[in-house]
Order: structure tokens, then sequence, then C-alpha cells
């Protein structure tokens, strides 16, 4: 479903694509409402609602992704509340195998992703990620998050890659069609982002259930 001789650069997302999303909506869902609800007298379904409200009057724009915005916001420390579901920060599914072999087969390897850097530096620190890549990109430095479509030009600037010869793999639709686009090349939409909640469904777009799909190569099983 590939054409892996039409590229030469993959752009990897982190959370939900490289990393099991079940952190991060563990964290957002559960965590930060329980904990910041019980210093308002709230339970965690009147604070998760609040919480829900903010988020969606920010949702696509850099604050939504900034841990600084967060904390002033909701007057709690959200990178030190981070850290206390560390233990739920994971490689999805066949994710070093896949690394390995665009490494073998020749191709850049780029993580670029929405996260706020002390969030990046956190998962990054967990899983040892930046030894499969060959670069990493914060949207943060580049002033707009991947679903805006001004992020793409800058982020063309920054690596100097060739969109008809790149292939994008993310679990945001919108940071997809977003690329798509710009003129970016080849997409996979990841089907699964968090290993503990249903698939999702993007008729426009070709869905990666496993990395295996893509390279049956290295991940036939035996
Ligand atoms: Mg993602």
């Amino acid at each position: 479903m590939i054409d892996w001789s039409a590229i030469d650069t993959v752009l990897l997302d982190m959370d939900g694509t490289l990393l099991d999303l079940h952190y991060d909506n563990a964290f957002w869902f559960e965590h930060l409402p329980r904990t910041w609800g019980a210093r308002r007298g709230l339970d965690v379904q009147a604070a998760r609602e609040l919480i829900h409200a903010e988020a969606e009057r920010r949702r696509g724009t850099l604050d939504f992704y900034c841990m600084t915005y967060w904390s002033e916001l909701l007057e709690l420390d959200v990178a030190a509340l981070n850290a206390e579901l560390a233990h739920l920060i994971g490689l999805r599914p066949q994710v070093p195998e896949f690394l390995a072999w665009l490494q073998m087969a020749g191709k850049r390897r780029v993580l670029v992703t929405n996260s706020h850097r002390s969030g990046l530096d956190f998962k990054l620190a967990r899983t040892g990620l930046d030894a499969w890549l060959d670069a990493i990109v914060c949207a943060h430095d580049l002033n707009a998050p991947k679903e805006d479509p001004a992020f793409w030009p800058r982020l063309r600037a920054q690596l100097g890659f060739d969109p008809p010869h790149t292939l994008l793999v993310d679990d945001n639709a919108h940071v997809l069609r977003a690329a798509r686009d710009f003129g970016i090349g080849q997409l996979l939409a990841v089907a699964q982002p968090d290993s503990k909640a249903e698939p999702q469904h993007l008729p426009d777009l070709p869905m990666l259930h496993s990395f295996a799909q893509v390279l049956p190569q290295v991940c036939e099983p035996g």
C-alpha cells in the first residue's frame, strides 16, 4: 500500500502514532480532572466537562498542546502531574521494528509533534525513542500546530524535504488533511491510537491498522 521507492522522508507523529495514546487519554480524561476537581470540590465528571469545554475553545491552536497554558489556566503544575502517570507511557506495537527497517531502507525518520517541549522530553526520556530518529521537530518552535496550513511551508523550510517523496504517519485527521492539501505524497492514518479505546474510521484517508501491514518482510510471525 506504500510505494517505498517514491519515499525518502518519513514524518512520524508521536502521541497515538509511535506512542500509545492511552497515556494521554488517561491523563486528560481521568487523572487531571480528578486531581483538579478534588481541589475545587467537583466530582470527576463535572471537572472533566469544564476542562473539556475549555479544550474545545482552544482546539487546533498551540495553546491546546501547551502545558504552560494549561498550568496557568487550571492553576496547577500540569507537567508535574504528568509524571504521576509515567508508567502508562509506552510504544505502540512494532514501532522499534518499523523505525529500524526505515533506517535500513535509507529513509530519513523525522518525529514531528504538536506536543509541548517538556512533554516531548519527558516521553523521549521514558522510551528512548530518540535513538531511532534522525530529527525531531516540535510544532511550538514553528509557531503553528500541524493542523494549521501555515505549519507545512515552515516545516519544509526547516527540514528541506520534497513533499511528493514524503510519507506522513499520524492519528489526527485534521493534521493528515492539512498535509494532503500541502502536497505530502503519501499518508497513513493510525486506526487505533489508544490501545484501550475503539478504533477510528476515516473514510477519506488510508488507514494503518498495524505497522506489519506496511512491512510484511520484517513483521511476519515466526
Ligand atoms: Mg497524535
